[in-house]
């Protein structure tokens, strides 16, 4: 026939159609739990004294085999992570985390270049901080990231679903389970885990189905960083989304491309 396939995506937000999602931080909550990896001992100590004062729990270690049996042990909120350590490299300590779940983790390293932060961010880092860096910085970018991840609370919890893909995402622990999303129609499931940056820019597309938003606006919903722009985080994590969820670049079905500006959340107009 050679008709052009048809494209509906039905979206749902039940609970954050008012509100925003993910939801602040809450200052009067307990603090964070926080793993320092880091091999510099007089570093580490400051870290640890900077993120204490801001009420988190931190336990620190010096090397990523420690990192990981810390992490196995106790979990962990959000995990700063140098990249360059004795023995395990960061890269690898930050590939066993992530199969571990979507555990929020922020690079700290002195590889500054934007291929090294773009390589770290596509490993599935949170944020990427260059050395040195004022602590300051480092606990801003630290509230930051638990605002955006910070698992909502009973009230806020629900589910964000997108039919014709059946994708339906758990905002609290970023599993998503897709169905039927395959182009010739085969019904395919797939599930795991999104990172919050990949959870926060797909509900960023989906609360406005069928509108091109820029990168920058994009930048946004991720980062909350416009002073510190680079979108490249934006087409990050888009490609990582698109592998998670078995979409094509090439042919879409649930994000498109428009080139030079953005992207959308590909769906149907009812006014046919
Ligand atoms: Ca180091």
């Amino acid at each position: 026939m050679g008709s052009r396939r048809e494209e509906r995506v039905k979206i749902t937000l039940p609970v954050f159609t008012s509100s925003e999602w993910p939801p602040h931080y809450d200052a009067h909550m307990p603090g964070a739990r926080i793993l320092i990896v880091e091999d510099e001992p007089q570093l580490r100590s400051l870290l640890r004294l900077y993120l204490e004062r801001d009420g988190h729990q931190v336990t620190d270690v010096g090397d990523g085999m420690a990192a990981l049996a810390a992490f196995d042990a106790d979990g962990a909120d959000l995990v700063i992570l140098d990249l360059m350590l004795p023995g395990m490299q960061g890269e690898a300590v930050l590939e066993a985390l992530r199969e571990g779940g979507g555990v929020p983790i922020l690079i700290t390293s002195a590889k500054r270049t934007d291929a090294e932060r773009i390589a770290g961010l596509r490993l599935g880092a949170d944020d990427y901080l260059a050395k040195p860096f004022n602590p300051h910085e480092l606990t801003a970018r630290v509230a930051a990231i638990l605002r955006r991840t910070r698992p909502p609370t009973a009230a806020e919890e629900g589910i964000l679903s997108l039919e014709r893909g059946r994708l339906v995402l758990d905002p609290a622990s970023r599993r998503y389970t897709l169905t039927g999303a395959d182009a010739t129609g085969e019904p395919v499931p797939v599930a795991g885990r999104l990172t919050p940056g990949e959870a926060a820019l797909l509900v960023a597309l989906a609360r406005r189905p069928g509108t091109v938003l820029s990168r920058e606006v994009l930048l946004e919903a991720v980062a909350r960083r416009p002073d510190e722009v680079y979108e490249r985080v934006v087409d990050v994590h888009v490609a990582n989304l698109r592998r998670k969820l078995g979409d094509d670049a090439g042919a879409p079905w649930l994000i498109e491309t428009i080139p030079a500006t953005g992207y959308r959340l590909v769906a149907s107009r009812d006014d046919s």
